[in-house]
């Protein structure tokens, strides 16, 4: 498995593999940029067909986050990490405590959360080890919580953004969206759009949150493959990345896609796909900023959801921007976001006050997490 000459080794800082024989972890944490702070994102559960995916996913996962967070100007870096399994059967607290004790090896240079398959038990109990874990409810100076909902915030303000720019409506009444994924953003997203009237087909592999979809708001509940096919105006994904490629874009009908999954593009030429068949395309990390926003709080111990939302609606706002830029200038929205994030790169970020024992402190070593 080639690492230094692997396609998405792109400048990556470090990237770390870890086996704990005994509670049965496989994870890697992948370094992108400490640049503009702690590298920040998510851990991932999945059951991976194999290393090399998992390895790809990680790589291309922690890029994403350092411009996710160098667009929503935020005082973090980009990391992420990957642990191999099966969320449904493999999880265990022995698990979640040995990845604590591998985030705590790192010295606080990557700093980990929630991502798909895990939840906020998963992280209390990575917490016992570390204090390098955010997107707490118990623990912590100024836990923050599921990042979730803000996520979906953000997202469904985007949503209504894009509806906007691209399909000249006011309101989401009666527009057609289709939601692929019912997870713990892509439900909360549905919820949102239906009490604005959107009429919504959705999909997920889960058939029980199908099913709370159709009870709850009258979603129409299609097939997996299905949901490509679909007379929506807006396509969301909410499911895994790599769903927008070479064939699924002649498939879709809609004329917006803004939904929360990271790397929806199967590859960054999708994008002039996209724009070559007029569909406004919503950048993955800049429309799903909330959960990092919302947990940057948290990590400098100054957690205000208030705070949180309004940085979001800024970061919307520059969606709003990106995307109109991307119709001006006839380049794709993918690409004019890569530029604005390259930029921000190199911007020294406005950063808060490091509380002591926040997450963000390397200063001091506590009781919890002394190495
Ligand atoms: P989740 O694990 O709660 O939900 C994912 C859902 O997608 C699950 O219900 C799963 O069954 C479903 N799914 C998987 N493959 C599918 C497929 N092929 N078709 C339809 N459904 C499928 O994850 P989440 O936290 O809701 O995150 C969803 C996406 O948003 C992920 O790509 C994640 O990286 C991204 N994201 C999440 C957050 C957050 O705050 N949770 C923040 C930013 C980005």
């Amino acid at each position: 498995m080639p690492i230094f000459s692997h396609p998405d080794y792109k400048g990556h800082e470090g990237v770390f593999f870890h086996h704990e024989p005994r509670s049965g972890l496989r994870c890697i944490i992948a370094v992108h940029s400490t640049a503009r702070g702690p590298a920040t994102g998510g851990c991932r559960m999945w059951a991976y067909d194999s290393d090399d995916l998992a390895l790809k996913d990680v790589l291309r996962l922690s890029r994403g986050m350092s411009y996710k967070n160098a667009v929503s100007d935020l005082a973090l870096g980009g990391g992420k990490a990957v642990i191999i399994g099966d969320p449904h059967s493999d999880k265990s607290p022995e698990l979640f405590r040995a990845f604590g004790r591998f985030v705590n090896t790192l010295g606080g240079i990557y700093i980990t959360a929630e991502d798909v398959g895990i939840d906020t038990a998963d992280m209390e109990l990575v917490a016992e080890e570390t204090r390098f874990v955010a997107g707490l409810e118990k623990t912590g100076i100024t836990p923050s919580g599921d990042p979730s909902p803000f996520t979906a915030f953000g997202v469904h303000l985007g949503v209504r953004r894009m509806a906007e720019i691209r399909l000249q409506r006011e309101s989401l009444q009666g527009v057609a969206v289709a939601v692929q994924g019912l997870g713990h953003v892509g439900f909360r997203l549905a919820e949102m759009l239906a009490r604005d009237g959107a009429q919504l087909t959705v999909t997920d592999m889960e058939e029980d949150a199908c099913a709370k979809a159709k009870d709850r708001f009258g979603a129409t509940v299609v097939g997996l493959e299905e949901i490509y096919d679909q007379e929506a105006e807006v396509f969301a994904p909410c499911a895994l990345g790599g769903t927008i490629n070479e064939k699924t874009v002649p498939r879709l009908k809609a004329k917006v896609i803004a939904g929360a999954a990271n790397n929806q593009l199967s590859t960054p030429e999708i994008g002039r796909l996209l724009q070559e068949r007029s569909i406004a395309y919503a950048p993955d990390y800049v429309i799903n900023c909330g959960g990092i926003i919302n947990v940057e709080g948290e990590i400098y111990g100054c957690y205000s959801p208030e705070a949180s939302r309004e940085k979001i609606r800024q970061t919307i706002h520059r969606l709003g921007e990106i995307v109109l830029q991307s119709e001006a200038q006839g380049v794709p929205s993918n690409i004019i976001a890569d530029r604005y994030a390259e930029q921000m790169l190199h911007t020294r970020p406005h950063a808060p006050e490091i509380a002591p024992g926040a997450p963000a402190d390397r200063r001091i070593r506590t009781a919890v997490g002394a190495d």
